[in-house]
């Protein structure tokens, strides 16, 4: 049910698209959102074995989202560099689609805490790692995004 890609060789290989999620630090998450409207919201994230981790708060728009419907997109900009010359610009993205849903196990949330502190402070001692997802733990949703398809593209130019 997933489209192609009309310009396939634009394409990136999963290889390409696997070390972007490695390297971007965040993306827009596209959710199910109030009366019908989409709801993007920009939100860091880290990738592990085919799935994306995120944090947050409890309450709000994106919990309410993702309650209501399992079904997410993800979108990361990798590269934007307007090429004023040729009236264009040298791109590189990547899309994924699949289900999200608010872990509730807390072994998993934790392990899932530990990779988003270990991604974004890899300078702290675990210790320090540990005692900072004890603080933040009780308030915090984490939120699961298995990805069910996966595309990445880049500009003509490359
Ligand atoms: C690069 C980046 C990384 C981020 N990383 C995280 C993260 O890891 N964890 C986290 O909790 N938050 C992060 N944020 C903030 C995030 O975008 C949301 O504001 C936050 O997750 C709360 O979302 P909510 O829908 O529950 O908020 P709510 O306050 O419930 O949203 C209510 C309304 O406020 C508006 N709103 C909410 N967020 C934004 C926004 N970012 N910009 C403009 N309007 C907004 C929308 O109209 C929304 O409908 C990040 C933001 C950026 C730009």
């Amino acid at each position: 049910m997933f489209r192609p890609m009309r310009r396939a060789n634009q394409a990136l290989s999963a290889e390409e698209c696997k070390s972007i999620l490695e390297r971007a630090t965040s993306g827009v998450l596209a959710l199910h959102g109030d009366d019908g409207y989409p709801y993007a919201v920009p939100v860091s994230f880290v990738y592990a074995d085919g799935k994306l981790y995120f944090h947050g708060a409890e309450q709000g728009h994106r919990p309410d989202a993702v309650r209501r419907d399992p079904k997410a997109s993800f979108c990361i900009i990798d590269a934007d560099e307007v090429q004023p010359e040729d009236y264009t610009t040298r791109f590189r993205s990547v899309i994924l689609f699949g289900k999200i849903r608010i872990l509730e196990d807390k072994p998993a949330k934790w392990a899932a805490l530990e990779l988003l502190t270990r991604k974004f402070a890899p300078q702290h001692s675990e210790e320090r790692r540990q005692a900072q997802i004890e603080l933040e733990y009780p308030g915090t949703c984490v939120m699961e995004f298995t990805i069910e398809h996966m595309t990445g593209k880049k500009s003509r130019a490359g």
